[in-house]
């Protein structure tokens, strides 16, 4: 079935075209009875699809991957992938499709992509579907994670399908509809080493230039300069997690882009009590995805990047793996870089305040709130009554005042604004108690908590009256959270 594009849309293949030994043609499996269950209309306009299009009988086809648009050829993607550290060459879209691309309202090329859409040539033993739960959960929390301003790929929609999708016991089925920058990812190009294919690979390079990283083209090595590009822009990413409290659950090399926008969310959940040892995920059992141990494991990602890379930075092998390593040296520096710039913003402190005194003043915080169990966002967000000379919520959060009045005297020396700190720390993150209730209910059928957090996690920064309950930490005696992967 094909379907006209909606009026202000035009869709592409250039994927399909350029990377054809990575792309399948193929299209989503028949969906019984489709059914809208969210659409972020923000993000239908800036794509040019016309939101009452889409929640009609032919944009429903055109999310679940039924209905192929003029000027798109959807196809299932070839990746590789490191997955908790062992290597499969062949791991791919199992249960995804790209439909296309598409210009934004700002001009750039959006993916266009679906999850749960069906079997595919790469499913191996999965059925190659999703469930509701999971697919809002995708939803929800990368709806928080670009209200945050984080870079992210964004869910445009989520489709039931009708159908029973069987798991640890049967759930109903859906489908997700996400944009992303592009699906290009670590082991997209582990997957093009893999073959052999040298210009597979240089075409898999230049193809991530063009897309993320034009700048590169013109360096005097363009592949090391997109190398670079993508350890800059991922040690930025994992800083950003890292403030905000963020447990990605799954930092495979597949779920590391070369855009640098947050993928894949699936056993992903934000810190509660602040630990740097936290584990949310029920597949993660020597803890290697824990919080504290994102910035070493997406290095270690972009290692095995470079590696793939290799045979672009020189002829002489020795010569690329020391170019390689200089690049990948760097990312401690850009991480700690970038770390501290966003920790000085959220003690609320002025760019005059020097990097090194903000991360540290920072750090000592961060220590202070370990030491007391202490909620991450409710103690920053208490920072900005704590400027203002209000101080009683962050007692509350941290009880050791000795502690904590050393450290509020060297704070106060450097001049904290409370709307610097009040701009850059959240009241309302997706908090796990809030999200499990959300999406309990609406695999019985009850979207409305789904879409009252969904409502709350948009606007994080502004505190509104009678959303006292999302300001809230768990629940004492709640437990310790446990998140699953949902496939
Ligand atoms: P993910 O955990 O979503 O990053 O997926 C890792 C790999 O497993 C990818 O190749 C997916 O396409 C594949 N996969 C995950 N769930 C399923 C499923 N239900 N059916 C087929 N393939 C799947
Ligand atoms: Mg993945």
């Amino acid at each position: 079935m094909s379907v006209a594009p909606p009026p202000t849309t035009a869709f592409s293949d250039r994927f399909a075209r350029e990377l054809p030994e990575m792309a399948v043609p193929w299209q989503g499996t028949e969906v019984p009875d489709p059914r809208l269950l969210v659409l972020d209309e923000d993000l239908a306009a800036e794509l040019g699809l016309d939101p009452s299009w889409l929640r009609g009988p032919e944009g429903l086809q055109l999310l679940v991957g039924r209905a192929v648009p003029e000027g798109a050829t959807p196809v299932a993607q070839a990746y590789a992938g490191h997955q908790f550290g062992s290597f499969v060459p062949r791991l791919g879209d199992g249960r995804a499709l790209l439909v296309g691309e598409l210009t934004d309202a700002r001009g750039r090329l959006r993916d266009l992509h679906l999850k749960g859409s069906g079997r595919t040539p790469f499913s191996r033993g999965g059925d190659g579907l999703a469930a509701v739960g999971p697919m809002l959960r995708e939803h929800l929390v990368s709806r928080a994670v670009h209200a945050l301003g984080i870079p992210t790929t964004r869910s445009l929609a989520v489709v039931a399908t009708g159908a029973t999708v069987q798991r640890e016991v049967p759930l109903p089925g859906a489908v997700l509809a996400r944009t992303a920058a592009s699906h290009l990812r670590v082991g997209s190009v582990q997957y093009a080493r893999a073959t052999g294919d040298a210009d597979l690979l240089r075409r898999v390079a230049d193809h991530a230039i063009a897309r993320h990283h034009p700048a590169a083209a013109d360096a005097e090595h363009p592949h090391l300069a997109l190398f670079e590009a993508v350890v800059a822009a991922q040690a930025e990413l994992v800083a950003r997690w890292m403030l905000v409290g963020f447990v990605h659950g799954v930092l495979n090399t597949d779920n590391t882009t070369l855009s640098g926008e947050t993928i894949d969310y699936g056993p992903c959940a934000f810190l509660d009590a602040y630990d740097p040892a936290t584990v949310y995920s029920s597949i993660d059992h020597g803890g290697r995805y824990a919080y504290g141990n994102q910035p070493v494991a997406v290095q270690w990602n972009l290692a095995r990047l470079a590696e793939a890379l290799l045979p672009l930075f020189a002829d002489d092998e020795e010569e690329a793996v020391r170019l390689a390593v200089g690049v990948l040296d760097g990312f401690g520096a850009r991480y700690g870089t970038a770390w501290s710039a966003g920790a000085r913003t959220k003690l609320g402190l002025r760019e005059d305040v020097d990097l090194a005194t903000a991360g540290t003043l920072a750090a000592d915080l961060f220590e202070l709130l370990r030491a007391a169990g202490a909620d991450l966002t409710g103690s920053f967000r208490a920072l900005g009554p704590a400027a203002r000379g209000d101080e009683s919520a962050l007692r509350l959060l941290v009880p050791d005042a000795a502690a904590l009045d050393g450290w509020l005297e060297r704070w106060r020396a450097l001049g904290p604004d409370a709307a610097v700190a009040e701009r850059a720390n959240p009241v309302y993150v997706p908090r796990n108690h809030l999200v499990e209730e959300a999406l309990d209910a609406a695999t019985a059928g009850d979207l409305g908590p789904f879409e009252r957090l969904l409502d709350v996690v948009s606007s994080p920064f502004t505190e509104r009256p009678g959303l006292e309950r999302y300001a809230q930490p768990a629940p004492a005696g709640a437990g310790p959270h446990i998140t699953f992967c949902g496939t």
